[in-house]
């Protein structure tokens, strides 16, 4: 199983960190941030993707999906795309083709089978390419956490979310936590009130859930320059192995 981060800043962009969008294996796409297009043509993954899962409906998680679909329907695309996410999925990413002037005749290469998955206060399963699991994040709209099993390997996304049980019940004993992490420990009072975790939150749940390594995801522009402090304090909480997510970055289960 591999993981590839395509995107790894949160909220705002950075220099040298896209908006966020994951790589599972050369086939799901975990969010699809602005930029993502260009990179899955630099790591040469633009033609097998077959499906993109939505955390939730942001735009630092979404808006990379129109430029994808513009590039699959100009390249006359044939295979099927699915995609999942929070209710009214569909409604908004039709209403933003229509209100970028998506021409209709443009849009009929292949199909796009959408998926929205319900609310979850315990764990579900979504029937897709793998095993994926999903609980409602903390996040003020519609969100969710995913775990994606592949040859006996899993690994957890906590998409934007405040640390919650849920949370810790999903990540139970994966190999890879990929964890928010927009906000280091000493803001983590304006973190929790803009939902979202700091790294010794990440760290916590890394060890409540007994995770195998942590990798802190989702940083604020305005922190790229501390993120040694974020694995510090990441790591007072976790005793295994931290990483912090950079684009690009390709871990290899
Ligand atoms: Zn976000
Ligand atoms: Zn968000």
């Amino acid at each position: 199983m591999k993981v590839t981060f395509l995107g790894t800043a949160g909220s705002t962009l950075s220099k040298n960190r896209g908006y966020p969008a994951i790589l599972i294996n050369d086939d799901l796409l975990l969010d699809c941030g602005e930029g993502t297009t260009q990179k899955l043509l630099q790591i040469s993954s633009i033609d097998s993707i077959r499906t993109v899962f939505f955390s939730h409906l942001h735009n630092d998680h979404v808006n990379g999906l129109f430029s994808l679909l513009w590039y699959y329907w100009i390249g006359n695309r044939k295979k099927p795309l699915e995609i999942i996410g929070p209710p009214r999925t569909r409604a908004t990413i039709e209403s933003i083709l229509e209100l970028v002037n998506t021409p209709d005749d443009m849009m009929k290469s292949f199909q796009v089978h959408y998926k929205e998955l319900e609310n979850a206060e315990e764990i579900k399963v979504i029937d897709t390419i793998y095993t994926m699991r999903y609980v409602d994040a903390d996040h003020r709209i519609p969100a969710f956490s995913c775990t994606i099993e592949s040859n006996g390997h899993l690994v957890c996304y906590s998409g934007d979310t405040r640390p919650t049980q849920l949370l810790e019940t999903l990540a139970k004993n994966c190999d890879i936590f990929i964890c928010d992490a927009t906000m280091p420990d000493e803001w983590a009072k304006f973190a929790h009130e803009h939902y979202h975790c700091t790294p010794s939150d990440a760290g916590k749940i890394a060890t409540n859930a007994n995770c195998k390594k942590l990798v802190l995801f989702h940083i604020a522009s305005h922190f790229v320059n501390q993120i040694d402090k974020f694995k510090r304090q990441a790591e007072k909480e976790f005793k295994n192995e931290v990483i912090i997510a950079q684009d690009l970055l390709e871990l290899v289960l």
